[in-house]
């Protein structure tokens, strides 16, 4: 084994080489495609990439709590860490690498621009602890986001801290809760559609809203004659997606609106797919109270993995008062941060503080520097482009795969249901898998629930026509496929991945978050 100067094993044994899974060469890769153990396999606690002298004769302070054991840190040299993390990511799609037509997630593209900005020193550097004073050009930005954000949305007020969608919805929907309880009500029930993105239902029940689904229609809207049946004195807000999931833009969502207010509820607007209609339809001109924004969809942010994203809540004259802190404001230009309740001013009552810090300063820079580059009219331009290109990717596949709603137009996103597979043995999930191996990340499938396996795509304004076309023409010839009896293509796919079937439920059920050291490699 090769040794450094120091005495201690300049890179790993071959560990890794001995639990690569077998994949028909000797070393488990396949060409380019690189196997990878994981990092504890190939480490050694006793190899560093650094070689640091000894340290002088400093004096402990520690006293008893110094470290006994080593940490077990799996130890690499640099070109063994640089490459483990390559190899590693060379395993993941990316809307860099590829379409990524994941509906009801706009996986579109953040432009080069967005990350220049975001590496401004001043703005990638900032503590969350340094003075506020030092950092008005930060909050001044915070400012102007949420002055774009209200002016698009026509609102009244923005809590920009919320970091994810689903967090602007607990925040919207505290904002709510809080409002109720000021007036003094007692109307602890939420409708939520059977359409509604998961999160909707978990938001309302993790605050103590008891949710109440309202049925949805055969054509894949939500009625107003259903929602004002489903509403009793009980009934403090409603949580609706507009556009909504299954890619429609609600016809009946101004009654609804005005169903829930003489109710004296509040209207909560999931607005994750606002990308279909910025510079097109206010929000709050159809009655919305409150609305997340998504700015890693929206406004082209990365997301994905987990994040980072950023979810500011956008809230009606009625709301705003309620805003959480920390929250921005500004007056006459000028931007201060407000973190305590003493610090408020009249008519600001937050119903208590929601994030420790504010952010996140780099989803909101990306965020500014598409909205500045591309100007009102430019961000109308990219809706526009957004539902264009799901409507021609409609026309391109409808024919041979099945619309569950065709009487209404797709927004930003188009929905086909499962019928055209009928007879083959072909799911979709096996539909998907063989997308794998033509080089595409699937569609959202099974989402929404009310559609039978549901296949969601959501191409964005990104994609050039070439690459929809080049789209449309492998689902056509899977479809073929499909209907002509290839089914081995499909139930034996992904043939190509590094990895072929996992067990998914078993993954899900009983996932294995700890690496536990092999006994015989003790
Ligand atoms: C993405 C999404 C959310 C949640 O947003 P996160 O940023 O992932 O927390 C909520 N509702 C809908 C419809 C979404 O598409």
């Amino acid at each position: 084994m090769p040794m450094n100067d120091q005495g201690r094993p300049s890179r790993p044994t071959s560990a890794a080489a001995e639990t690569a899974a077998p994949r028909g060469t000797f070393t488990g890769n396949r060409a380019l495609d690189l196997e990878e153990a994981l990092i504890f396999e190939i480490g050694r606690p006793d190899t560093s990439g650094v070689d640091l002298p000894a340290p002088s004769a400093a004096k402990a302070r520690l006293g008893s709590l110094a470290r006994k054991a080593p940490l077990g840190l799996p130890g690499l040299s640099e070109p063994e860490a640089v490459r483990h993390y390559v190899r590693l990511s060379r395993r993941n799609y990316s809307i860099d690498a590829g379409l990524y037509p994941l509906g009801s997630c706009t996986m579109k593209h953040n432009p080069r621009l967005n990350e220049k900005m975001a590496r401004l020193a001043g703005f990638s550097d900032v503590h969350p602890l340094q003075p506020t004073s030092t950092v008005p050009g930060a909050l001044e930005l915070i400012g102007e986001v949420g002055r774009w954000l209200t002016e698009l949305t026509g609102m009244a007020a923005v809590a920009m801290s919320p970091k994810a969608g689903a967090h602007g919805e607990l925040a919207g929907m505290m904002a709510i809760k809080a409002a109720l309880k000021a007036r003094g009500l007692d109307k602890p029930v939420v409708l939520v559609p059977e359409s509604a993105h998961g999160t909707n239902p978990a938001t309302a029940a993790a605050i103590g809203f008891e949710v109440r689904a309202v049925p949805a229609r055969a054509d894949g809207t939500v009625g107003a004659a259903d929602v004002r049946a489903a509403i009793d004195e009980r009934v403090g807000a409603i949580m609706l997606t507009n556009p909504n999931t299954c890619g429609i833009f609600e016809p009946e969502v101004a009654e609804i609106a005005a169903a829930i207010h003489e109710a004296g509820g509040y209207f909560y607007c999931d607005g994750a797919n606002f990308n279909a209609i910025v510079g097109k339809v206010r929000p709050g001109d159809f009655g919305v109270d409150a609305m997340h924004i998504n700015l890693h969809k929206t406004f082209s942010t990365p997301h994905g993995g987990g994040g980072p994203g950023a979810g500011p809540v956008v809230l009606s004259e009625r709301l705003a008062a309620f805003a959480p802190l920390p929250f921005v404001r500004v007056t006459d230009g000028e931007a201060v941060l407000v973190e305590n309740p003493e610090d408020t001013a009249d008519g600001e009552t937050p119903y208590g503080r929601l994030t420790a810090f504010h952010g996140q300063m780099g989803m909101f820079t990306r965020a500014y520097a598409y909205m500045l580059s591309h100007g009102a009219d430019g961000l109308r331009q990219a809706s526009e482009d957004a539902v264009l290109s799901a409507n021609y990717l409609r026309a391109c596949l409808s024919d041979v795969m099945t619309l569950p709603f065709p009487d209404h137009p797709s927004m930003h996103e188009v929905l086909f249901d499962d019928r055209f597979l009928d007879g083959t043995g072909v799911t979709t999930l096996d539909f998907a898998k063989a997308m794998i191996d033509e080089g595409y990340h699937p569609m959202t499938m099974y989402f929404p629930l009310v559609v039978h396996g549901a296949m969601l795509i959501e191409p964005t304004e990104s994609e050039s026509k070439a690459a929809l076309d080049l789209f449309a023409a492998t689902l056509r010839d899977l479809v073929f496929a499909a209907t002509g009896g290839d089914s081995e293509r499909f139930t034996g796919a992904p043939r190509f991945a590094p990895r072929r079937r996992l067990d998914e439920t078993r993954a899900a059920r009983s996932p294995k978050l700890r690496w536990d050291k092999p006994a015989a490699a003790e």
